[in-house]
């Protein structure tokens, strides 16, 4: 029975399978969001940092950290971070999960 198990991860490793299924980080990717998020007027003033970015199956999965004003109530960082996720929602058709930490300015 272990003999099949093992032969079937093997399988599974070589047709790429294990890697769709993992998490993996993708240097590509963070490249790439770190440019639109330069291009983009919506991101381009922001100071984001601690950025990450990696494919889970067919979503691709970004989190990271923006500094925002420490008077922004909450209604208004809740904008500012849709605003965000909506440039990367456009820019990948919908298939990205991201996750924002706020960090209120003079404290990262
Ligand atoms: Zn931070």
């Amino acid at each position: 029975m272990a003999a099949i198990i093992l032969y079937t991860g093997t399988k599974a490793c070589e047709t790429g399978l294990w890697k769709e299924l993992m998490d993996e980080a993708s240097p590509e990717l963070l490249d790439e969001i770190s440019s639109l998020f330069q291009k983009s007027e919506k991101t381009a003033g922001f100071d984001i940092h601690r950025l990450r970015a990696w494919r889970a199956g067919s979503q691709i999965r970004v989190d990271f950290h923006m500094v925002l004003p420490q008077d922004l109530n909450l209604l208004e960082i809740a904008h500012e971070i849709a605003e965000v996720k909506n440039v990367l929602g456009v820019h990948y058709g919908g298939f990205v999960d991201v996750l924002v930490h706020t960090d209120p300015c003079g404290i990262s």
